[in-house]
This record gives C-alpha cells, structure tokens and sequence, in this order.
C-alpha cells in the first residue's frame, strides 16, 4: 500500500513538475490533476486486464509486473497452479479407483439419487447386458427388468441380496445367466450395486440335491423289496422252496444295494484323489485279457443261449501310465455296457490302437440298439439311463459311464461316443500321447 500512495504522490509530483517546466507556475495543478489521472488510468488499466485474463480461465496470466496487480497476478498463478496439481492427483486417485472396481471379478454399478447409471464396470455391462456409453445416465431399472430387481431396488431395504435370472440380458445371446445382486447405499442416497455370478454355485447346489434325492430313492426301491420280503417270511409260515426263492430274491436286492453303494464310493475316491501319476505303465494286453474273461462271463450269464459274438483286438501292443484299478474298470464297464445293451447273438468288438497322432483308443463297438442322439449328451450324467429297464434288470447303477468318464479325465483322456439308433453304437476312451508307450519285454501283469 505505501508503495502504491508513493507511485500515486510521484506520478502527480513528476506531472506537475513538467507543468510547471513547460508552462509556467499557474499550471501546476492542472499537471498535478492529469498525473493523478494517468496513474489511475494505467492503475485501471492493470485491473482491467487481470479480471479479463481470469474470465477466460486464468491462461496467460500477466508475469509478475511491479505493484499489487503484479503480485495478485503472482499469486493467482500460484494459487491456480496449486489447485491444478491437487485436481490432476485427485483425477488419478480416481482413475486408480476406477480401474480397481474395473478390476473386480463382480460386477460393480453405482446410480445416482434416482436410480440413474452414473458408472459400471465392464463385469456388470456384460452381466445386465448394460452399453457403457448409450446407457449413461438411464434409469437402471429400465435396462433390467427382471421384477424381483425393480422391486428390490425400489424397496430401500438392502440389508440381503437378490438373486435374478439375467439369460436375456442384452447381448447375452440367451446363455443361462443367474446373478446375486447387493445393494449398497453411501454418499447419502447414491447407490452401488455389487453383482456376482452365482450360475455355477446354483447349477452345483441343484445338481447335489438331485444327487441325494437320486441316491435315495436307488437305495429305497431294493430297501422296500428286502423289508417286504423280510416281512413275509417272519410271518408266513412257506414251503422250504418258496423260502429259498424269496431267499434269492433278497440276496439279488442286497448285491444290487452293494453294486451301488461301491459305485458311489469309486466316485467319491476318483473325485477326492489327485490325478494319476506317470510312474505305473501297465500293458494293454493284461487289461484286455481281464476285459475279456469278465466280458464273456457276463455274456453267458445274461444270454446263455444265443451268447454275443465277442471280438478283440490288440493293433499295436502298447502300455498306459496310470491307475490300473481304475483303467481296468473303465475299460471293463464300456465292454459290460455293450453286452448288457445288446441283445443275445448281436456282435460286440472291442480293438486297442494307436492313433496316427500317437494317442491310444480303446473302443467298444456293439451292435445293440443305439442311442437317440438327444440322450448322448447326458449320458454321463449320474443315474441318467435311456433304458431304465434294461439298465435295472442288468444290474446296472447309472453311474457307469459317469465312473468311465472320470477315470478318462483324471488320466487326461476323452470319453467319445457315436450311436445310430437301430445300428449300436460305439464308446471309446482315448488317451493322450504322455501316457501311452509301445510295450517293453519285461512289462505284463497288471498290478
Ligand atoms: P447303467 O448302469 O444304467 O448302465 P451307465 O452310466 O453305464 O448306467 O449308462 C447310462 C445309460 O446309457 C444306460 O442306462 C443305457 O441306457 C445307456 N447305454 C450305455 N451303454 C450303452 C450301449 N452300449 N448301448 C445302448 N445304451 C447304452
């Protein structure tokens, strides 16, 4: 301030003085008045063109000038330049925010007061179906219609999670899509939504329940026959050959509950076990040969006249590393199946090979009635039959193939099947190249 009142008092002495030089002593308080007035007009000047360069945003900021206008401009851009750099790391903090919940594995939606999108994260824009640039600022509500997530969302009441079908989400293309969907309030009324994929977690806890409703019931039906049975002989008084019949009877229901049970716990063990090692190589000659002394005896027992034409062949003598418990059963339930399935006197022929890309195939081919194409998917499905009758008075579980298929995954094979109703239908197991050798002299016996 004094430095202004001095420039003012010095502008107005040096015009006076010039007044005075120029034009005599009766000038020098016209000088004294336009000196006054220069000094206010540049003064005005300066002020004017600081607030012009602050209108336009603060670019250009005069460099610091004498006076207090060249120390507000100073100061100004100091300040601006301050509030620059806080506003360029707070942009970055936020682009790290962003890019965490871009990062997460749920989905993540934040709405306005009014349910409005205000951001998502790519998860939840494939999950609800959601276009990150179009659907800004639309209504949530309007994208997802699903009525348990309207009503969910308009509830305010966020304390659980709904869980909604999102299969015909846009551009979802129909694929079966179940989601768990949370809200949380913050900042006041804003809101985000979590969403996470619980389509697996549903598909697992439905398939359990099937499973154990499935067990049950396989178990209760020869558990009802035996407590009949048992019934009948504690109170009916039966000649000795009648007795041994129903004796009979029960023993077929309790090895039919054994069968079970045993295939369950070769399920459970495949499952809990870690994958077979490649240390244990076993010849695929021993495997055939108990194939075959189990396939024939089956084929006796269930067709004793007509017999199946059973054939094997052995194109490349070759070893497997694996489990050879498992391989054995894998095998043999393949041959069982295709004698089971085919009607006596019909044709059952089973080959080992070594395919041109050095995997091993092991194939079933049967003459038998076929498969409708339909079926062939789910026939690994636990307890999933085609022929329900057939499968029960062969002594079959329904849990063959699903043993079949894990035994083959766990070695890091494939189960294929090919069927034509009315012609049969073939099954192999084919092994990776890693665990298939051509057999060396002193390999044999199956451990
Ligand atoms: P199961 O103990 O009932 O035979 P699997 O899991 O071994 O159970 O087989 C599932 C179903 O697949 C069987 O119930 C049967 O309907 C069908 N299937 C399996 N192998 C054959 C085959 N070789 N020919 C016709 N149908 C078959």
């Amino acid at each position: 301030m004094p430095f202004r009142i001095a420039t003012f008092l010095a502008a107005s002495a040096v015009a006076a003085g010039l007044a005075q030089w120029f034009f005599g002593w009766r000038f020098v308080g016209w000088g004294a008045w336009i000196g006054a007035l220069a000094w206010l007009t540049l003064d005005a000047w300066r002020a004017n063109r600081l607030l012009n360069v602050l209108r336009q945003g603060g670019e250009g900021l005069p460099s610091r000038g004498p006076g207090i206008w060249g120390e507000l401009a100073e100061r100004i851009r100091k300040l601006l330049r301050e509030r620059e750099q806080d506003t360029r790391q707070a942009q970055e903090r936020l682009q790290e925010f962003l890019a965490a919940f871009q990062a997460s594995p749920n989905g993540v939606v934040l709405v306005d007061e009014q349910g409005r999108i205000e951001w998502c994260n790519q998860t939840a824009a494939a999950q609800f179906g959601i276009d990150a640039d179009r659907d800004m600022a639309q209504h949530l509500a309007n994208l997802v219609r699903d009525p348990a997530f309207v009503a969910y969302l308009a509830s305010w009441n966020y304390s659980r999670d709904v869980v909604i079908d999102a299969t015909h989400a846009r551009g979802r293309g129909g694929q079966p899509m179940r989601l768990s969907v949370q809200v949380h309030p913050y900042a006041g009324n804003r809101r985000m939504l979590l969403s996470r994929d619980v389509t697996a977690v549903e598909q697992a806890e439905a398939m359990r329940r099937d499973f154990v409703a499935n067990v049950s019931h396989e178990i209760r039906t020869p558990l009802t026959v035996l407590a009949g049975f048992v019934e009948t002989l504690q109170n009916l008084p039966l000649e000795p050959e009648e007795r041994s019949r129903y004796l009979n009877l029960m023993a077929q229901q309790s090895h039919r509950m054994e069968t079970l049970v045993n295939d369950l716990l070769t399920l459970s063990r495949l499952e809990g076990s870690a994958a077979p090692t490649l240390g244990q190589w076993t010849r695929v000659k021993a495997l055939m040969a108990q194939c075959e002394d189990e396939g024939r005896g089956l084929s006796s027992r269930l067709a004793p006249q007509a017999g199946h034409r059973l054939s094997f062949k052995i194109e490349a003598d070759s070893e497997i590393a694996g489990v050879p418990t498992e391989l054995q059963s894998a095998m043999s339930n393949l041959l069982n199946n295709a004698i089971r399935y085919t009607p006596g006197g019909g044709e059952v022929g089973v080959t080992w090979r070594v395919l041109p890309d050095g995997r091993g195939e092991y194939a079933v081919r049967d003459s038998g009635p076929g498969i409708a194409a339909e079926h062939l998917p789910r026939l690994t499905e636990r307890f999933y039959r085609v022929d329900r009758s057939r499968s029960r008075e062969t002594g079959g579980t329904g849990l063959g193939l699903a043993i079949v298929k894990h035994v083959a995954q766990r070695h890091g094979g494939e189960l294929r099947i090919e069927s034509t109703v009315g012609q049969g239908s073939r099954f192999a197991l084919v092994f990776p190249v890693t665990r298939v050798r051509a057999a060396r002299a002193a390999a044999g016996a199956l451990a």
